[in-house]
C-alpha cells in the first residue's frame, strides 16, 4: 500500500497537506471526474475552470480515519515528520487513476515569492522517478530537494520560493496528450514554475511547455537546456574558490574528479580539460564515458564505486546527491568539493547539514552548499520566463557571475573573516529570507 493508492481505491485525486501555525492539516479530496479529458488543457480550458461533478471532500480528522482504515496513517506521519524537520509549507499529491500518473508537489516556502506579480510564487524542477521507486523514497527526495531549491531561489536573488515537483508514470510519450496535459495542469495549479531535473525527458518537457507558460528550459526553449548555465554557475565558483585556496583562478594542471558524466558534468569536463585540468571522471553509464572522451581524449576514466576515495584537487560531485556523508567524507582524498549535484551534504536538516560541513572543514576541505552556486539553470529559467523570445543569455550569463561567482568569493571571505565554515555563513545569510527569520 501507499498514500497514491489509498487515494486510487477511495476514488479520490488528492491529498495535501498544509501548514497552519504549528500544525499540518490533511485533506483529501476528489478534484475532477474519472473520466475528465485533460488533452485540451491549457489550450482550451485553465486551471481555474476544472469541473467536477461529484466533488468529496475530506477534512483532517476524516482524513487521517481513512488512512488509518487503509494502515497507511504511518506513511502520512513520515512525510509530516520531514516536512516539521524541513519547516516545509505544504505538500499536494495528485493522482490521475486512469493513466496511473502521480506528481507531488513539496512546497518548502512562499516568502520570497508573496509579492512577486508573478502567477508562479515558487520555482524548482521536475524529477521523475521510476515506477518501481519506493514512495517514502519519492516523498523524502522531494522534501529535501525542494528545501534546497528555497535557498537556491535566495541566493540566486530570485524573488521566488522554493518547491519540487516529482512524476512517477508508466511509460508515455510526447503525443499522449491526455498525460501531458495532465502534468501540464498540476504544474499549473502548483503556481510555481519549474524545469528539468534528473530522470525527465527534454522532449517531454517541450510538450508540457505547450500546454503551460511555466514549464521553461526545455530543448525548443529560447535560450535551450539548463545544463550549460548550470556548469557555467559550477565554474564560476570553483574558479573563485581555487583563487581562494590555491591564490590562482584557473584549474590548469590540477586533478579533478567528476562523478557523473551527464548533461552538466560532461559540460565541466570538456571546460576544464580547456583549462588544462587533468579530468578524471566515472559514470555508471559507459556511453557518457565514451561520448566524454570524444571531446576529452586524454580522460582518465575510473570505476563509479572508486571515484569518491579518488586523490584529487578538486572532487566534483555532478551525479545524484547524498554523496558527503560522515562515511565518505573519510574518504575524500581532496583539497576542495565543488559540483552540480543537488543536496550533496546527506542530511535532511540545516543542523545535520551544519554537523557534516564541520567534518569537511576538520579534513581541511573546502565545501560551500550547491545551492550558493548551481543556480545558472533556475537563472534561465527566470529569464525565459520573463522574456520569451527577447530572452539573452549575455544577459543570464552576467547573472550567473554575480550570484555564483562574486556570491563565492564573498561567501569565502566572509568564512576566513569569521572562522565559520561557508555552510554555516551561508545558512546564517539566506535563512531570514526563506523563512522571514533565522533558522
Ligand atoms: P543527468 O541525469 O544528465 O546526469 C547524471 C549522470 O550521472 C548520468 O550520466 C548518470 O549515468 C550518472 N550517474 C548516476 N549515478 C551515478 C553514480 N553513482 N556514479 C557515477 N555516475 C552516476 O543530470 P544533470 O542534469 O547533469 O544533473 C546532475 C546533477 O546536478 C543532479 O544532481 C541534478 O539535480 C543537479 N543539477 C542539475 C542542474 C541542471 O541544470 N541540469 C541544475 C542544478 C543541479
Amino acid at each position: 500500500m501507499s498514500l497514491s493508492k489509498v487515494l486510487l481505491e477511495a476514488g479520490l485525486t488528492t491529498l495535501s497537506l498544509q501548514r497552519s501555525g504549528e500544525e499540518l492539516l490533511c485533506t483529501l479530496s476528489r478534484d475532477w471526474d474519472p473520466d475528465q479529458d485533460f488533452s485540451a488543457y491549457g489550450r482550451r480550458w485553465s486551471s481555474d475552470q476544472l469541473v467536477c461533478r461529484e466533488p468529496r471532500a475530506l477534512g483532517d480528522s476524516e482524513a487521517r480515519e481513512l488512512l488509518r482504515s487503509r494502515g497507511e496513517l504511518s506513511a502520512l506521519e513520515g512525510l509530516e515528520r520531514g516536512m516539521r524537520q524541513g519547516r516545509h509549507e505544504s505538500f499536494v499529491m495528485r493522482r490521475h487513476a486512469k493513466l496511473g500518473v502521480e506528481v507531488c508537489h513539496f512546497i518548502h516556502s512562499s516568502a520570497l515569492g508573496r509579492q512577486n506579480g508573478f502567477h508562479a510564487l515558487r520555482a524548482g524542477g521536475m524529477r521523475r522517478h521510476a515506477e518501481t521507486a519506493p514512495e517514502a523514497e519519492v516523498l523524502a527526495d522531494g522534501l529535501n530537494l525542494s528545501r534546497a531549491m528555497s535557498f537556491k531561489c535566495a541566493a540566486a536573488g530570485m524573488p521566488f520560493g522554493g518547491s519540487k515537483s516529482t512524476l512517477v508514470a508508466p511509460h508515455f510519450g510526447p503525443d499522449s496528450l491526455e498525460h501531458v496535459g495532465f502534468i501540464a495542469y498540476s504544474i499549473d495549479a502548483g503556481q510555481l514554475m519549474t524545469g528539468p531535473d534528473v530522470g525527465l525527458a527534454p522532449e517531454l518537457l517541450d510538450a508540457f511547455a505547450q500546454h503551460s507558460p511555466h514549464v521553461l528550459c526545455g530543448s525548443s526553449s529560447p535560450l535551450g537546456q539548463a545544463g550549460g548555465p548550470t556548469a557555467t554557475g559550477v565554474l564560476a565558483a570553483l574558479g573563485r574558490a581555487a583563487e581562494h585556496r590555491f591564490g590562482i583562478k584557473s584549474l590548469a594542471g590540477r586533478r579533478v574528479a567528476i562523478q557523473g558524466l551527464g548533461s552538466v558534468g560532461l559540460q565541466l569536463a570538456v571546460e576544464l580539460a580547456r583549462q588544462g585540468a587533468h579530468v578524471i571522471a566515472a559514470d555508471v553509464d559507459a556511453a557518457r564515458v565514451a561520448l566524454c572522451r570524444e571531446s576529452v581524449p586524454a580522460l582518465e576514466a575510473v570505476q563509479a564505486d572508486s571515484i569518491v576515495g579518488c586523490e584529487c584537487d578538486v572532487f566534483a560531485p555532478c551525479a545524484l546527491g547524498g554523496v558527503l556523508s560522515a562515511e565518505s567524507i573519510g574518504r575524500l582524498r581532496t583539497s576542495m568539493v565543488y559540483g552540480a549535484a543537488n543536496n550533496q551534504l546527506a542530511a535532511a536538516t540545516s543542523e545535520g547539514e551544519l554537523e557534516l560541513a564541520e567534518l569537511l572543514a576538520a579534513r581541511g576541505i573546502l565545501f560551500q552548499p550547491d545551492w550558493t552556486y548551481t543556480m545558472g539553470g533556475i537563472l534561465t529559467g527566470y529569464e525565459v520566463y520573463r522574456k520569451r523570445d527577447l530572452s539573452s543569455f549575455a544577459a543570464v550569463r552576467t547573472e550567473i557571475e554575480r550570484a555564483a561567482g562574486d556570491g563565492t568569493r564573498d561567501l569565502l571571505n566572509e568564512a576566513a573573516a569569521t572562522g565559520e565554515t561557508p555552510t554555516r555563513v551561508a545558512l546564517r545569510w539566506y535563512s531570514p529570507l526563506v523563512y522571514g527569520s533565522p533558522e
